[in-house]
């Protein structure tokens, strides 16, 4: 990756290479802050921050340069005083996030300004035709997406990847992934070879992900301790705790869909007996509430049968409305389910909200009253009583967002090299 031209200064080499980096440091230091809190003057941003009035404004003069922000409006919240021009986050750069899935592929393209500029998803029937052809499959959307955020005049600095398995974020390295059958898939390295040069592309967790979009944007905005549920054909877990994501010794933290929580029940897609995502996954769901539609998870079968989720969703909810028994009786099965798991996890991490993404979403009126009725009597009592399941309003594109927002969280870390690498 190409350094960035900084400016020199005076003194020792090492004196400069340590005044770079702070220089670095609060340039991140000014982002964070308007990220954070919104457009704001120079003057109230040294306020905030603790920097000199004129080391802001020699700071901001670079991000200018940099077109990592612009000037709007005035800003009359500071202190006494003339109000100053705001100082935003600019719309000139951008990333892109792609979720890949059992059965859907999302895309999500937005600019730092945090609008959304490009958002798809397709049914994804290619799992079965294994990871060379999906790695291309993922190769293709990405580039589409890129290319659409570079005509609306958006510079992208690059895309991450979410990935329902176990990943080695630091060696983009999907290390398994059940529900597609990924083993060691070095996905970082595979996708560098098919997209344009410069970009930094990066993979993660899709609930990790998806926390961090719930937990910026969503509807637990604000929470600092919040457990997200993908609702898929797996189900993985999200844990944000005192505002931080958890993720353990290996990075593999929230694997919830596999808990054990029925010995004597169905083998899951890891191995497994009676793992939490064989009672609450989308193929359970699907099983019980439309049996003529299920799944075939060892994709023995014609994949053209396989039709997007929300697809599969509408039908048990057309099928819910209409009172069909085998729905009812299904959601009520899951929804117990539902609450018994998440027992586990509020005496496990104690958070403020259960968000229900993906799947439980869609039928959250219906499963809620029964997970909550569930966890009030398995869970110990006080932080049960504070702790509610909420629907995500995300749907199932939140990893995806998820993952456009730490792309550009990285760039936010390391503007001026990411921004060199992006031929900016
Ligand atoms: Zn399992």
């Amino acid at each position: 990756m190409r350094e960035y031209d900084a400016p020199t200064y005076p003194g020792s080499a090492t004196g400069s290479r340590d005044q770079l980096a702070i220089r670095r440091g609060n340039l991140t230091r000014i982002l964070r802050h308007i990220r954070t809190n919104g457009p704001r003057s120079r003057a109230v941003i040294a306020t905030a921050t603790g920097l000199h009035k004129t080391t802001v404004s020699s700071l901001i003069e670079e991000l200018l340069d940099l077109r990592l922000v612009r000037e709007i409006g005035m800003d009359h919240s500071g202190a006494a005083g003339r109000p100053g021009r705001s100082v935003a986050l600019s719309p000139d750069v951008g990333a892109v996030g792609v979720e890949i899935n059992v059965d859907y592929l999302a895309v999500h393209g937005s600019d730092l300004a945090g609008r959304t500029i490009f958002e798809h998803r397709t049914a994804f029937t290619n799992v079965a035709r294994g990871v060379e052809q999906c790695l291309d499959d993922i190769t293709e959307a990405a580039r589409q997406a890129l290319e659409h955020l570079r005509r609306c005049g958006v510079t992208p600095v690059g895309l991450t990847v979410a990935v329902p398995g176990l990943i080695d974020v630091a060696r983009g390295v999907v290390v398994l992934a059940p529900n597609l059958g990924w083993h060691d898939v070095p996905i970082v390295d595979r996708l560098s070879h098919g997209l344009p040069p410069g970009l930094w592309i990066g993979v993660d967790n899709d609930a990790n992900l998806a926390a961090l979009a719930e937990h910026t944007w969503g509807v637990a905005a604000g929470t600092d301790n919040l457990v997200y549920l993908t609702g898929e054909v797996g189900v993985g877990g999200g844990v944000i705790l005192d505002g931080r994501l958890l993720r353990g010794a290996d990075g593999f933290c929230g694997e919830v869909g596999h808990m054990p929580v029925a010995p004597d029940g169905q083998r899951c897609g890891c191995g497994l007996i009676g793992c939490w995502e064989t009672k609450v996954g989308l193929a359970e769901l699907v099983r019980m509430a439309t049996p003529d539609a299920a799944y075939d998870l060892d994709r023995q079968v014609d994949t053209d049968r396989i039709s997007d989720p929300q697809e599969r969703v509408a039908e048990v909810a057309r099928r819910l409305a209409a009172g069909d028994r085998a729905a009812v009786d299904a959601v009520a099965e899951i929804g117990t389910w539902l609450g018994h798991g998440g027992a586990i996890l509020v005496n496990l991490f104690n958070p403020r909200v259960i968000v229900l993404g993906g799947y439980f979403a869609e039928l959250a009126d219906h499963l809620i009253p029964a997970a909550q009725a569930r966890l009030a009597r398995l869970a110990v009592a006080s932080p049960v009583a504070r702790c509610h399941f909420v629907a995500s309003h995300l749907g199932f594109t939140a990893a995806a967002r998820g993952a456009a927002g730490v792309t550009l969280d990285r760039m936010i870390e390391h503007p001026t090299t990411v921004l060199a690498a992006a031929g900016r």
